[in-house]
């Protein structure tokens, strides 16, 4: 069975404004680009189609995620919030560095509806697994405010909407962004039928959260998993981490799905994180996703798109990335690879093992 694909040209219609990389071009600061522009993503798009890949997916038509969707998530008084800004011509702040253009909730609702239309492919067996290339990116955004360029938690909601309203008992996430899943792990923070593990550089964004002892409260305790890479982690450490804490917590917590928040901003040259994974090491994480989601779960694995910010280089990510969902070999050779795959500290680190070590210890408090 093929692998789903979400993608809408309005996604690229997102406008983050005037800015210098993450913040206003406000003087001193020389105006430019936002670091969350189109254009990351349109290559995505744009790479798929010109190796034959494209062709090879099943398009799945994304859909506006309504107030009821969004609302298992988020207040309605930051709902409300987001409608007052929509109907302004001229766009407002999400807030928490979060640019709203014109019109960015309708293509946010677009966005969150897409992971759930996603989700339902899946659900339903019309494709094995899938990967919504949606704009703006979730993972950041909290159930009262935007966050870190996202307004409205994409793969909390799909998952909300799994547990909700298509009946699946327990439900994970493998956020392999380079920043914390903070907005997915909130949703979730007390939720028992939710794993949320986010693989993340250690304090980069939020810079205040995303630690070992977060761990969930209530009877969610034990279901949040963080795991603080320090900065420099390679392939290696993401390898190792993926073998000792990520696929064992999936075994333990049998998840009905699998999400994957995905951003490519832990790839080398990313200008906001530090970290030096590749287009190769991309692969190998999928493919460890993929024979944990066969083992556990019918194959059910869902892909969100959040960060990457190297234009050149996020492409040849996430082409490895959905090249594996799919079984396709488009024979498309990473031109960074060269330079990437011998950097210095590709391979495991001692002090990246002791973090991966303290966080496989976490697994115990798992619920059986
Ligand atoms: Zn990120």
């Amino acid at each position: 069975m093929a692998t789903g694909f979400v993608w809408h040209e309005r996604y690229m219609w997102h406008d983050t404004g005037n800015y210098a990389g993450p913040l206003p071009a406000i003087f001193p600061l020389q105006p430019g680009q936002h670091a969350e522009n189109p254009e990351t993503k349109r290559r995505i798009r744009n790479l798929l189609e010109v190796t034959g890949v494209l062709e090879q997916l099943v398009p799945i038509a994304p859909r506006p995620a309504t107030d009821e969707e969004i609302l298992r998530v988020h207040t309605p008084e930051y709902l409300k919030k987001l409608e007052e800004m929509n109907a302004n011509p001229r766009g407002g702040d999400a807030g928490g560095m979060t640019p709203f253009g014109p019109g960015s909730l309708d293509i946010a609702r677009l966005s969150a509806g897409g992971v759930i239309a996603a989700t339902d492919a899946v659900i339903d067996g019309v494709v094995s697994n899938a990967y919504a290339l949606v704009r703006p990116p979730g993972h950041h955004a909290m159930p009262d405010t935007g966050m870190g360029f996202c307004m409205l938690s994409n793969a909390a909601i799909a998952g909300r909407h799994a547990l909700a309203v298509r009946g699946l008992d327990r439900i994970a996430f493998v956020d392999w962004d380079v920043h914390h899943g903070n907005g997915t792990e909130a949703a979730f923070w007390t939720e028992p039928r939710a794993l949320t593990i986010s693989i993340h550089q250690d304090r980069c964004f939020p810079p205040t959260t995303g630690g070992i002892d977060a761990r969930g409260e209530g009877p969610g305790f034990g279901t949040n998993i963080n795991i603080p890479l320090p900065p420099g982690s390679g392939v290696g450490a993401y390898e190792a981490t993926f073998d000792r804490v990520v696929i064992p917590a999936l075994r333990a917590f049998k998840p009905d799905l699998i999400f994957v928040p995905s951003g490519f901003d832990a790839g080398a040259h990313d200008p906001l994180g530090r970290m030096m994974m590749h287009s190769e090491g991309y692969r190998s994480l999928t493919r460890k996703l993929m024979a944990a989601a066969e083992e556990l779960c019918g194959g059910r694995l869902v892909m969100c798109h959040e960060g990457g910010y190297n234009a050149p280089t996020v492409p040849f990510y996430a082409l490895a990335v959905i090249e594996t969902l799919g079984g396709i070999n488009s024979r498309t050779e990473d031109p960074f690879m060269p330079l990437f795959e011998h950097m210095g500290g590709q391979e495991l680190q001692p002090h990246q093992e002791d973090v991966i070590a303290r966080c496989a210890a976490l697994l115990e408090a798992l619920p059986a």
